[in-house]
């Protein structure tokens, strides 16, 4: 936005991790008059909803949907399979499992914390350590997240189900995929995940406030013995209700009409190429960040996000200031940093509703902002960036000629 002007032009350019930008056809999905939340037209769009939404969890087990956002999920994951003082392992691969493992707390689990230093995804190997020292089998769930978005490392969740199975260990799998759903390949039934635990407001392209529990048979057992207080978020109450297409209070009924459309558009564009773009759009960035000289937080390029890339800045360079000046100047928003990193890193959502020419957008007006505030690249970064998506682009069409 000029200095001397109140009006920023144009489109914000959204690219912190979430919430996303919302697509037109999502908006007009949800911009609808209010319906009977008890009515038939409503359980048709409910019934449609649930069933949509296990393909994308790849599930045929039960999908429960909240309305709340995804902190509300990750706590009906462990009210709904636990009970007070159990020990749950889990794993600090940034701010978001540190927050999770905070929750568990808070609710009278006793957490066991796999420490990592915020650049790398879950270490299986480490996993499977940790459950074959429990000899007493007191750990009830190893709880990850699948993207950790604070620092964007995606983890191997088949791994993880295949260190438990190693151990031999009956512990319940629970899996953050609130910043990889839709947008990064997730298995829930074949990776054996027993509760996934997701968010609205990043791949499925809706504004927050829906989230989500996929379930697995072991889980549902798990619901009728567990004795953690439940209320709002008891999955009973909701399988009950949905089987019938209401649930147990008011839901938010437009965004399940706004649901079914997002759901749709991933299914038109197909989940194979969703999961391509997000790839192609996280290399092109991650080869701008590495031309221009910077660090990537995420040290294990096994383990980079799709979804998102976090930039350390050098030292002496204040990332809040950037963030500032790169809002001020170029209209465009970044995520902000946590924890130790704090102060030191943006981190650049490639994730949603994105496509090349906006990310070609961001990636010019990243470099432009960080000349401007003075931190010393070498530039072309963006250049790098656009002639690896040429060069994707290019090998895709040619593959798709052929
Ligand atoms: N887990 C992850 C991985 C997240 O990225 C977020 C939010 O960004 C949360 C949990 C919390 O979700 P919410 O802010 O929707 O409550």
């Amino acid at each position: 936005m000029v200095k001397n002007s109140s009006r920023a032009v144009g489109r914000h350019a959204l690219h912190i991790p979430g919430p996303t930008p919302v697509p037109d056809r999502v908006l007009r999905a949800i911009d609808q008059p209010m319906i009977d939340h008890r009515g038939p037209e409503f359980a048709k769009v409910t019934k449609k909803a649930l069933e949509g939404i296990k393909t994308i969890f790849k599930t045929n087990h039960p999908v429960i949907i909240f309305t709340a956002t995804g902190t509300g999920a990750w706590e009906a994951a462990l009210t709904n399979t636990l009970s007070p003082g159990d020990k749950v392992l889990t794993v600090e691969t940034g701010q978001f499992g540190l927050l999770w493992k905070k929750m568990a707390e808070k609710l009278g689990l006793k957490p066991e914390v796999v420490e990592t230093d915020w650049r790398h995804g879950v270490d299986p190997n480490e996993v499977e350590k940790r459950l074959r020292a429990d000899k007493n089998k007191e750990i009830k769930a190893v709880c990850v997240l699948h993207n950790e978005t604070s620092t964007g490392a995606l983890s191997d969740i088949a791994g993880v189900r295949k260190a438990i199975d190693a151990a031999g260990h009956p512990a319940l799998l629970l899996v953050d995929t609130i910043s990889s759903l839709a947008s990064a390949d997730y298995r829930h039934d074949e990776w054996g995940v027993d509760v996934a635990v997701g968010g609205a407001q990043k791949g499925l392209m809706l504004p927050p406030g829906m989230s989500f529990n996929a379930l697995s048979p072991k889980a549902l057992d798990a619901s009728k013995t567990s004795k953690l207080p439940k209320s709002f978020f008891s999955w009973d109450d909701m399988l009950n209700m949905n089987k019938s297409g209401y649930f147990p209070y008011t839901p938010g009924t437009l965004m399940l009409f706004g649901l079914n459309e997002g759901i749709a558009m991933l299914h038109e564009e197909g989940l194979d190429n969703v999961f391509a773009r997000h790839n192609r759009l996280a290399e092109a960035t991650r080869r701008a960040v590495k031309h221009w000289g910077l660090d990537i937080i995420c040290q294990d390029p096994k383990c980079y996000s799709p979804t998102l890339t976090a930039v350390l800045l050098p030292d002496g360079h204040d990332a809040d200031a950037f963030r500032a000046l790169a809002l001020e100047n170029f209209n465009i928003s970044y995520g902000a940093s946590f924890g130790r990193f704090a102060g030191k890193m943006f981190r650049i959502g490639h994730l949603g509703d994105v496509n090349e020419t906006s990310m070609i957008g961001a990636l010019g007006a990243t470099e432009l902002a960080l000349q401007m505030a003075g931190v010393p690249i070498k530039k072309g970064g963006a250049q790098a960036g656009m002639d690896y998506l040429l060069s994707d682009m290019s090998s895709g069409a040619r593959k798709a000629a052929e």
